[in-house]
């Protein structure tokens, strides 16, 4: 295939693409989704919860510190009563000390008193008369008093307020700048009576600051606040800031200032005075016009718990972020998991998709439980419908041909024990059908414990019915192929395309000198049983190039060393233009070549003389001549001989002895000759000889001695004894021409006939026609 093949390069770029992301399935999303929805529910829940605790445990911290500043807001209310009481008490007992006392006593009643209160509680001790003058004031010196006469208090409301009422009760104003003090503070104030009938009004003037100092003492912190109010909601007191307040009401707005007949309540505000918020209790304080009011700073009451519940959101907020982080990173391992859980279906179908395509049963063995996994393929094979086999070891165990069971078993349990690399079986199973059917199975351990003992084997079972009778015909036809083999009169070598061998029988075993087993050179490449054979019979195995040459076969005739010749063929075996392998045959055709020689031989030679015949002899001639033709310089001489008055020897001795007589004179012109030279019986008692490179004079000396020691010698023809026969002989000389073999042989017979014509025993050389 050309590396420009479109579909390749396609392929290849798909592979090469290693960053191709398999698509995420829908179903993961959707699970994600839902369990990031479940998350974020519960997440929701959570915080709604938290948030539910940490506003109740505000509410009670809350509804506790109400609790304790109404508790100690009506604790403050007794505390406040008794004083009050405590002063009315005092303002009662000197207003009747007044009444009974001069003034310098009166004084010094007044001393003692002040001096049983704190100090700088009462500032002032003053007695006004019925229309409203002061008589004594504790701040005037005695003897001022005329000089203080000039004070009145007749429009003062403390003093007013007296002489409208029935009953004699106390009175408290609000908080005055005092006129002679110079002091804001509450006046307390009651008739003071004689007889029933009103002589004046007694006046004691407590200082605000000494009120609020007491409250102080109880409450010093700044952020809590204890108010002394009128009902009117005018201040009289205030733990702290006083001085901002003295003179003033608190806002209308405030529940005591709603309905009398409410005793205690709550409100929450930040105070205008000093911006703190707080939570207010308040209390009126018993048969007195009087309310007090704790303020407890909310910043401060719930301090605690608000920085209890800070820290813990913080925490779940800091626990949240990490659920979260750890949900998404979950999330991630998730995702990452299902892809790769689907890249693996998707392999899986692909490779089941593949095992189908190739007719392959898939297996999957749990070594341990026992439980066998096979695909619809694999049931397929067995006659089963999908999921209708028990996906069990003992489905596939009981299913083998009961002939085989063992063998499989003992294949298997090899493989267990880890004996061989691969579990490997061909055996017969039965199908449900009945039918038995030929399979191959093949598989792996895929994972073992720490000892070694096998936990899953999987492997693949293919349908091999028809491929086996098919490999048994072909085991048939081998078999029937190996018998012709080494039957065969010669060897048969037979190479595949890649130059290994395949098939060699005995016969080229012998030939080739390796032995007598044609087993041991199976699978032997080219080159390594050249090496063994050696360079002279390597030479046998020549390998033409078929593609190249064209050649469909080569044969070729080689002789070893001692004589004998072989015929070798070389074919190769060719599928359209493709070479699938090739095949020596090698035959020892050494006694052919003896009896074609012989006939050749025979074919050449006289049979009586030995020498070659009129035919060979003209061949010979015929190529002298040609060779004259080529190479004109090149010299020659045909010689014709002839027995004189042969016909006589065979009338007077009989034939044998004509025959012995012919053989004697063959001998002689042999002999007589040089070793380049050619003799020839022509026919009869006719000779013929051919010198080469000899001139006519040379050769005619030749004939001449020739023609002389036949004539001296004698031919033995009797088997004992008997004298032997002499004959004569004619020659006659034609020297080799270009003119051809032909006319040369009458040329000679020409000078022949001239000897004969001269008178026999003589040689004649042709000199034209009219010699
Ligand atoms: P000339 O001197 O004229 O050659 O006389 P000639 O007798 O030799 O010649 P002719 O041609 O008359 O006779 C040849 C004889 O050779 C005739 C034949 O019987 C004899 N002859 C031919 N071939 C053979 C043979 O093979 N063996 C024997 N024994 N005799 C042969
Ligand atoms: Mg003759
Ligand atoms: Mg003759």
């Amino acid at each position: 295939m050309g590396a420009h093949d479109p579909l390749l390069s396609k392929l290849l770029l798909y592979h090469r693409r290693t960053d191709v992301v398999l698509p995420l399935p829908r179903s993961a999303l959707w699970r994600a989704l839902a369990g990031w929805m479940a998350i974020l529910l519960c997440l929701g829940v959570y915080w709604f919860e938290l948030s539910q605790t940490h506003q109740s445990q505000l509410d009670e911290v809350e509804a506790n510190v109400r609790l304790r500043a109404e508790q100690t807001v009506h604790a403050l209310a007794l505390q406040v009563s008794t004083m009050i009481e405590k002063l009315d008490y005092l303002t009662l007992q000197l207003g009747e000390s007044w009444l009974a006392e001069d003034e310098r006593t009166f004084r010094r009643t007044v001393a003692v008193a002040q001096g049983a209160l704190p100090e700088g509680a009462v500032v002032q001790v003053a007695i006004a008369d019925e229309r409203g003058e002061i008589l004594f004031s504790s701040l005037v010196p005695a003897g001022a008093t005329a000089a203080a006469t000039k004070v009145s208090i007749a429009d003062r409301p403390h003093f007013a307020v007296h002489l409208k009422r029935v009953e004699p009760a106390l009175h408290i104003s609000h908080p005055v700048l005092g006129r002679i003090s110079g002091q804001w503070t509450v006046q307390l104030s009651r008739p003071v009576l004689r007889d029933g009938q009103i002589r004046g009004v007694i006046v004691v003037s407590v200082s605000a600051e000494h009120l609020s100092q007491a409250l102080r003492e109880i409450f010093p912190d700044p952020a809590d606040v204890a108010l002394l109010l009128r009902e009117d909601g005018a201040y009289i007191a205030r733990s702290h800031l006083l001085e901002g307040v003295l003179g003033k009401k608190v806002p209308d707005d405030r529940s005591f200032l709603q309905d009398r007949a409410i005793r205690h309540g709550f409100y929450d505000v930040v105070a205008p005075v000093d911006g703190v918020e707080r939570y207010y209790a308040w209390r009126r304080v018993p048969d007195r016009p009087l309310v007090v009011s704790l303020g407890l700073s909310k910043s401060v009451a719930m301090a605690t718990v608000r920085d209890s519940v800070r820290s813990s959101g913080l925490y779940n907020l800091l626990t949240t972020v990490a659920l979260l982080l750890a949900a998404q990173w979950i999330t991630r391992l998730f995702l990452l998991k299902s892809r790769q859980t689907a890249a693996l279906a998707e392999a899986r179908e692909r490779l089941d998709f593949a095992l189908q395509g190739g007719g392959l049963g898939a297996w999957d063995w749990n070594c341990v439980t026992g439980e066998n996994r096979c695909n619809a393929q694999w049931a397929r094979i067995l006659g089963y419908a999908p999921g209708e086999a028990a996906p069990n070891f003992a489905t596939w165990y009981t299913n083998i041909h009961p002939g085989d069971r063992d063998r499989v078993h003992a294949a298997l349990d090899a493989h267990l024990r880890g004996e061989t690399r691969q579990y490997h079986a061909t055996y017969r199973m039965l199908r449900r059908d009945g039918e038995t059917i030929w399979v191959l199975d093949r598989g792996r351990v895929v994972a073992r414990d720490e000892s070694g003992m096998p936990l899953r084997a999987a492997g693949t079972l293919a349908d091999i019915t028809e491929r086996h009778a098919v490999e048994l015909a072909l085991d048939a036809e081998r078999l029937r192929l190996t018998t012709l083999l080494q039957r065969f009169p010669g060897g048969v070598l037979m190479e595949d395309a890649t130059g290994r061998v395949t098939i060699v029988n005995r016969g080229m075993c012998e030939l080739l000198g390796l032995g007598d087993d044609p087993d041991a050179l199976q699978g032997l490449t080219h080159e390594a049983l050249c090496a063994r054979i050696g360079p002279q019979r390597a030479a046998w195995l020549h390998v033409p190039d078929a593609r190249r040459d064209g050649e469909r076969r080569r044969s070729v005739e080689l002789t070893d060393g001692d004589g004998r010749t072989f015929e070798i063929d070389w074919v190769p075996i060719m599928r359209d233009d493709a070479q699938l392998g090739r095949v020596w045959l090698v035959r020892d055709v050494s006694d052919r070549k003896q009896r074609e020689t012989m006939l050749a031989t025979l074919a050449s030679t006289d049979a009586l003389t030995a020498l070659p015949n009129r035919r060979s002899f003209m061949s010979s001639l015929e190529a002298a001549t040609a060779a004259l033709r080529s190479n004109p310089g090149r010299q020659g001489v045909l010689l014709m001989i002839d027995i004189d008055y042969f016909k006589r020897v065979n009338d007077t001795y009989g034939h044998a002895a004509g025959d012995r007589v012919l053989c004697h004179v063959a001998s002689l012109i042999r002999n007589g000759l040089r070793q380049q030279d050619v003799a020839a019986r022509l026919g009869g008692e006719e000779f013929s000889a051919l010198l080469l490179a000899v001139g006519l004079e040379d050769a005619r000396l030749l004939a001449d001695r020739l023609r002389a020691r036949i004539a001296e010698s004698s031919a033995e023809i009797g088997e004992g004894g008997e004298d032997g026969v002499t004959v004569t002989v004619s020659i006659g000389l034609a020297a080799l021409s270009s003119a051809g073999a032909e006319a040369v042989l009458k040329q000679a017979d020409h000078a022949l006939y001239a000897a004969k014509a001269g008178g026999r025993n003589q040689v004649r050389v042709y000199a034209g026609e009219q010699t």
